[in-house]
């Protein structure tokens, strides 16, 4: 079925730098499919190094006039990219699921969820508040200002095509900085809609820029331009690891949002109803495909066998298919190689002792779509255990005390999300205080808003994204020593 949006011109197939609408140097084109179908959705402009650097170039030149515009205008125009976001929420929803797969309810929800970061960051730029600080004599007082950090790169994933990059723009243009945009190549359509919106909320030419094509090339050209100042990233450890090693020459700030491997733990005395509630939207939203979606599954003996049965019921009544139909809760995943990559995991698991409770392997759909899965008898040592599994595989360790379970729990190189189940105020402290993530979800599976800093411990990353804290990762801190008073 073709895409029709209600606003066609929110489909673009260029690239967009400086206020303008161009293509490729060397006219170079990449499709964008659609998981569901392999259908070509669009040809797209794919740039490289030279039109990055005009790109780079553009937002520091457009940044000297948007870091002096007040704050309070700032804001509007964020106001208002958040409304028409909201605006066209359908069409944005409808290209989303086309690029990325994921059911259209996700898709919307992600619409609302993106724009909410706009809004969020439009009001928090009027509280980018300094201090005066006593000073070390009665003639001196110390006075501290924020100012903008400069040129910010981001370079976005594909599990959130709209939501990485409204977490990372709002607060870039909210501190008044400029941004160029790369987001992945799966899923270029939503950014390109969303800089069309931008221009239409008055963000004027060079200070949003979105460049779509060779990730490697616009990597080496954004890590190495001095006049980048900050790089924000959200993606796989590894691809991570090397952006930070490649802007350590310039020594750019960087953000880093990367891999996950959330414990979901459910305690013999937590309410288990609601804990399946919490474990199938945690496991299995954007089918399995965020860098928080519970990764191990650990149950205390006494509620074990009752949190499986209900578990696996719940895991195997899912419906799959293509995320534009109605009542499907689970869409292909984003590529046949990452359908291929969740494979290997379970297959490697299976062969080293897991036991397959419900699905186990690919879906008959073919594609890239996969079984809900369910493998029991997991340990530590397995594959699917070690790795964040990035599909809808659920694997689920047994376990007997607090102090076993939060040694496995932090037995990963990650620490992003954790989740946990227990009706007991104690435990609750001593749990969360014990595990080693940024993010802990008590009683609950959703943890993401923009109201709360996101982001990771260890391997996971640095840096947060949302909360009054989500400014900071944009801002400069300067101390003025006033003297002679
Ligand atoms: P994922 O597993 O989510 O695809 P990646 O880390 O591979 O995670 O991709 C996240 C983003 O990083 C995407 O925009 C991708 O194009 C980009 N990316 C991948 N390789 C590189 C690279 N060598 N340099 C810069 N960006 C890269």
């Amino acid at each position: 079925m073709p895409l029709t949006l209600s606003d066609p011109t929110l489909l673009k197939h260029q690239a967009y730098i400086n206020g303008e609408w161009v293509d490729a140097d060397d006219g170079a084109t990449f499709a964008v499919t659609n998981p569901a179908t392999g259908e070509v959705i669009t040809e797209i402009a794919r740039v490289g190094a030279a039109e990055t650097a005009r790109a780079i170039a553009a937002a520091d030149t457009a940044m000297a006039d948007w870091k002096k515009v007040p704050a309070k205008a700032r804001a509007q125009v964020l106001r208002k990219w958040f409304d028409l976001m909201m605006e066209h929420q359908e069409d944005l929803a409808q290209l989303m699921t086309a690029e990325q797969g994921k059911v259209i309810a996700e898709s919307r929800g992600e619409i609302a969820y993106g724009a909410a970061f706009i809004e969020w960051f439009g009001e928090e730029a009027k509280r980018i508040d300094g201090d005066v600080i006593p000073g070390p004599s009665s003639d001196k007082r110390i006075v501290c200002i924020k100012q903008p950090v400069g040129v910010v790169a981001a370079i976005t994933p594909w599990n959130f095509p709209n939501a990485m990059i409204a977490r990372k723009a709002a607060p870039a243009l909210a501190a008044g900085c400029s941004i160029v945009i790369k987001p992945a190549s799966e899923t270029p359509l939503s950014a390109l809609a969303m800089a069309e919106l931008a221009e239409r909320a008055g963000v004027p030419a060079g200070v949003v820029n979105v460049v779509a094509g060779s990730a490697s090339k616009i990597g080496a050209e954004i890590t190495s331009n001095p006049t980048v100042r900050k790089l924000t990233f959200t993606g796989s450890t590894p691809i991570g690891k090397m952006l930070v090693e490649q802007c350590a020459p310039t020594m750019k700030k960087t953000s880093m949002e990367l891999g996950g491997n959330a414990p979901f733990i459910v305690f013999d005395d937590a309410d288990i109803d609601s804990a399946i509630t919490g474990a199938m939207i945690s496991k299995y939203r954007n089918a399995g495909q965020t860098c928080v979606c519970s990764n191990r599954i650990f149950v205390q003996d006494g509620v074990y066998d009752e949190f499986v049965a209900k578990f696996v019921k719940a895991t195997a009544e899912l419906t799959v298919g293509n995320g534009a139909d109605d009542g499907v809760v689970i869409g292909p995943l984003v590529t046949e190689k990452a359908m291929n990559d969740v494979d290997k995991l379970v297959q490697e698991s299976i062969a080293q002792g897991a036991q397959v409770a419900a699905g186990g392997s690919a879906h008959s759909l073919g594609g890239s779509f996969y079984q809900p899965t369910v493998l029991t008898e997991v340990t530590s040592d397995m594959a699917v255990f070690r790795n964040e599994i990035f599909g809808p595989v659920s694997p689920v360790v047994r376990f007997s005390t607090e102090e076993e379970v939060i040694a496995m729990a932090n037995d990963t190189e990650f620490g992003l999300a954790s989740y946990f189940y227990t009706r007991d105020i104690g435990r609750v402290w001593r749990i969360a205080e014990a595990l080693d993530y940024g993010i802990v979800g008590i009683n609950e599976g959703i943890i993401s808003n923009e109201m709360a800093p996101f982001g990771g411990v260890k391997e996971s990353g640095s840096g947060r994204e949302g909360s009054k804290y989500g400014i900071d990762d944009y801002v400069e801190i300067k101390y003025m020593l006033m003297g002679g008073l």
